[in-house]
């Protein structure tokens, strides 16, 4: 097992990237695991500002989204949430971002961006997948029976260079978004589906509700 950042062997920085529309539990477990699996030194959540891949109108404001990622992450001594994406004018690359840490950071931290794998399997229609190739690693995390052939079918297209990608599975990613926003449009509990404070954030915000 490789040694946690120290002056002979370079920071590991689990960039956490998503929508976050809104953060749920199962977020936070995926987050969780990652920083545990593969020994890092801490998890930068980096909600997106402006989704380069959506026109969504179901898509609550970045402040919002930004805020209740501060909510959940806030008594976890390693998570911490990034503006770099919600200020940034323009759409949200993820190659961008990922320059961007390592100005911050150094050259020689090691970047791993954590996310949904089937955000990942879009990577080729992403800007730049071959500069992201040589800046981070993926950790693509799944729902249990998540088929991998997708992933597989990906080196079959042509010889371009694809970012190494390593599967998580996360049984608690059977919460999603979708479902979390679908719940508050017709009024059913998000109690234990997001953390407390993001629940009373959604109602003091009135997000997601069929007027919005
Ligand atoms: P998405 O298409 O909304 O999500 C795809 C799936 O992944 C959903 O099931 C989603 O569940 C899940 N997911 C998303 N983020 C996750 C995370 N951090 N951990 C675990 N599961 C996650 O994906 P997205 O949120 O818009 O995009 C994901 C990331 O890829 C973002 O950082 C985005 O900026 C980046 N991206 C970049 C480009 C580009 O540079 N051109 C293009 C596309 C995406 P939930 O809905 O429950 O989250």
């Amino acid at each position: 097992m490789k040694l946690k950042g120290t002056n002979k062997n370079p920071k590991r920085i689990g960039l956490m990237g998503g929508t976050f529309n809104p953060i749920h539990i199962g977020h936070l477990v995926t987050a969780e695991e990652a920083f545990f699996q593969f020994n890092l030194d801490e998890i930068i959540f980096v909600p997106s500002g402006k989704p380069p891949h959506k026109t969504d109108r179901d898509i609550a404001s970045a402040e919002d989204r930004y805020l209740m990622a501060v909510i959940a992450t806030a008594s976890n001594p390693h998570f911490t949430v990034s503006r770099i994406e919600i200020d940034r004018v323009g759409p949200s690359y993820t190659v961008d971002t990922l320059r961007e840490m390592k100005r911050i950071y150094g050259v020689d931290t090691e970047l791993f961006f954590i996310t949904g794998a089937d955000a990942i399997i879009e990577i080729l229609t992403w800007k730049d997948p071959e500069i992201i190739a040589d800046l981070c690693q993926f950790i693509a995390a799944t729902r249990p029976g998540y088929s991998l052939r997708k992933f597989e079918e990906l080196h079959l297209v042509g010889n371009r260079k694809l970012p190494k990608v390593h599967f998580m599975e996360i049984p608690a990613l059977a919460i999603s978004s979708t479902d979390i926003r679908l719940r508050v449009k017709e009024g059913r509990p998000v109690k234990y589906l997001v953390p407390e404070g993001v629940d009373q954030y959604l109602k003091k915000r009135g997000l997601y509700k069929e007027h919005e």
